[in-house]
């Protein structure tokens, strides 16, 4: 029986991310999201991750932290035998999608600073084509969400907005008396009746909307079909499709995904998600949960490979923990940070 030490360190922090706005959708709303930040240390090196949850998700910082901390790295001597690092870590419990994101951006971090690059260099990808970001609002009064796009209005290219709410055409219409910003629509599987939802789409093509994401339930495959052949605009796949497995029962059912590091397990199969849908004729947006600027430059790392981008998950947070991307001319692009780009303003791992 061999007792060597491992050559990573890994130390986890519980963080809570207080929103700016609360945040309501069809069926949650919560001022505040639960965070696990992740530092992976090896031979000087130092790499972030994070776990960002939802509540609604399912996964929670302790858990995390429990599925973080069994995690047995004393095996893994080469750290560029990344494939199969991951798949070990995939493979130690069922689900925990989040956690096991944490640990690939860790990794990912880690790799990209020893080789003094980041990921999007590495990768082959242009940041230049890094599409515009969309910025969120949520489910409000007609008022507040026309104050909200008001405010924001020129700072951004597009407007994401949750829908399957009472008031869904009293919000558009209040919007649109702010802005003329073309607009996204994620309805979080709120709508029941494929026909009824089929009536709202057509009237949202009529007001400048480029997509709608996750109009019903993600169970009903055969209303999503015919809500997809009949539909003016696209109809991506967020809570119908996590991982990529999941894109076997896409083409047919939806236009398109939104991929997410959080429900991707991370980089490496979100990549693979974004290369796997292009090439099966799906269009891609790649997405985010309210997380810090560390989950949010991984993520940029990859958003040349997307058709839309909605990376405004820290811009919705007060207390961002880390340093990272910024907003330019609407667009959300990697730094020429090495790994994932992304650095804590303090030190949160100390103690
Ligand atoms: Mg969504």
């Amino acid at each position: 029986m061999t007792h060597r030490p491992s050559p990573w360190q890994l130390a986890v922090v519980p963080y809570t991310l207080e929103l700016r706005q609360r945040f309501t959708l069809a069926n949650s709303s919560r001022t505040t999201t639960p965070t696990l930040l992740v530092a992976l240390r090896r031979d000087g090196i130092c790499g972030y991750g994070e776990a960002a949850m939802p509540p609604y998700l399912g996964e929670t910082q302790a858990g995390a932290a429990a599925f973080l901390t069994s995690l047995d790295l004393r095996s893994f001597d080469d750290p560029f035998a990344t494939a199969a690092l991951l798949a070990a870590v995939d493979r130690h419990a069922p689900g925990q999608p989040a956690a096991k994101a944490a640990f690939d951006l860790a990794l990912h971090d880690w790799l990209g600073k020893r080789l003094g690059q980041p990921w999007h260099r590495l990768l082959g990808l242009d940041r230049a084509t890094t599409p515009p970001t969309s910025y969120t609002i949520g489910i409000h009064p007609p008022d507040v969400a026309r104050e909200l796009a008001a405010a924001m209005h020129g700072r951004f290219r597009s407007f994401k907005i949750k829908l399957g709410g009472p008031t869904d055409r009293a919000m558009v219409e209040a919007i649109r008396t702010a802005t003329d910003t073309p607009l996204r629509v994620d309805v979080n599987q709120g709508w029941i009746d494929r026909e009824a939802a089929l009536r709202e789409v057509e009237w949202l093509a009529a007001r400048g909307v480029q997509f709608v994401e996750q109009p019903m339930p993600k169970e009903r495959l055969d209303d999503l079909a015919w809500l997809t052949r009949h539909s003016p605009l696209p109809i991506l796949a967020d809570e119908g499709c996590q991982r990529l497995a999941d894109l076997r029962r896409i083409p047919g059912v939806y236009h398109g995904i939104v991929v997410k590091l959080m429900k991707a397990t991370g980089l490496r199969e979100a990549r693979t998600m974004l290369e796997t849908a292009r090439a099966l004729g799906l269009s891609t947006m790649l997405g985010c949960m309210t997380e810090t600027s560390c989950a949010i430059a991984a993520a940029t790392q990859l958003a040349p490979l997307a058709d839309w981008v909605d990376l405004d998950g820290a811009l919705l947070v007060a207390n961002d923990p880390f340093v990272g991307p910024v907003l330019q001319d609407g667009v959300v692009a990697a730094t020429d940070g090495p790994g994932i780009g992304a650095a804590p303003v303090a030190d949160l791992f100390a103690g």
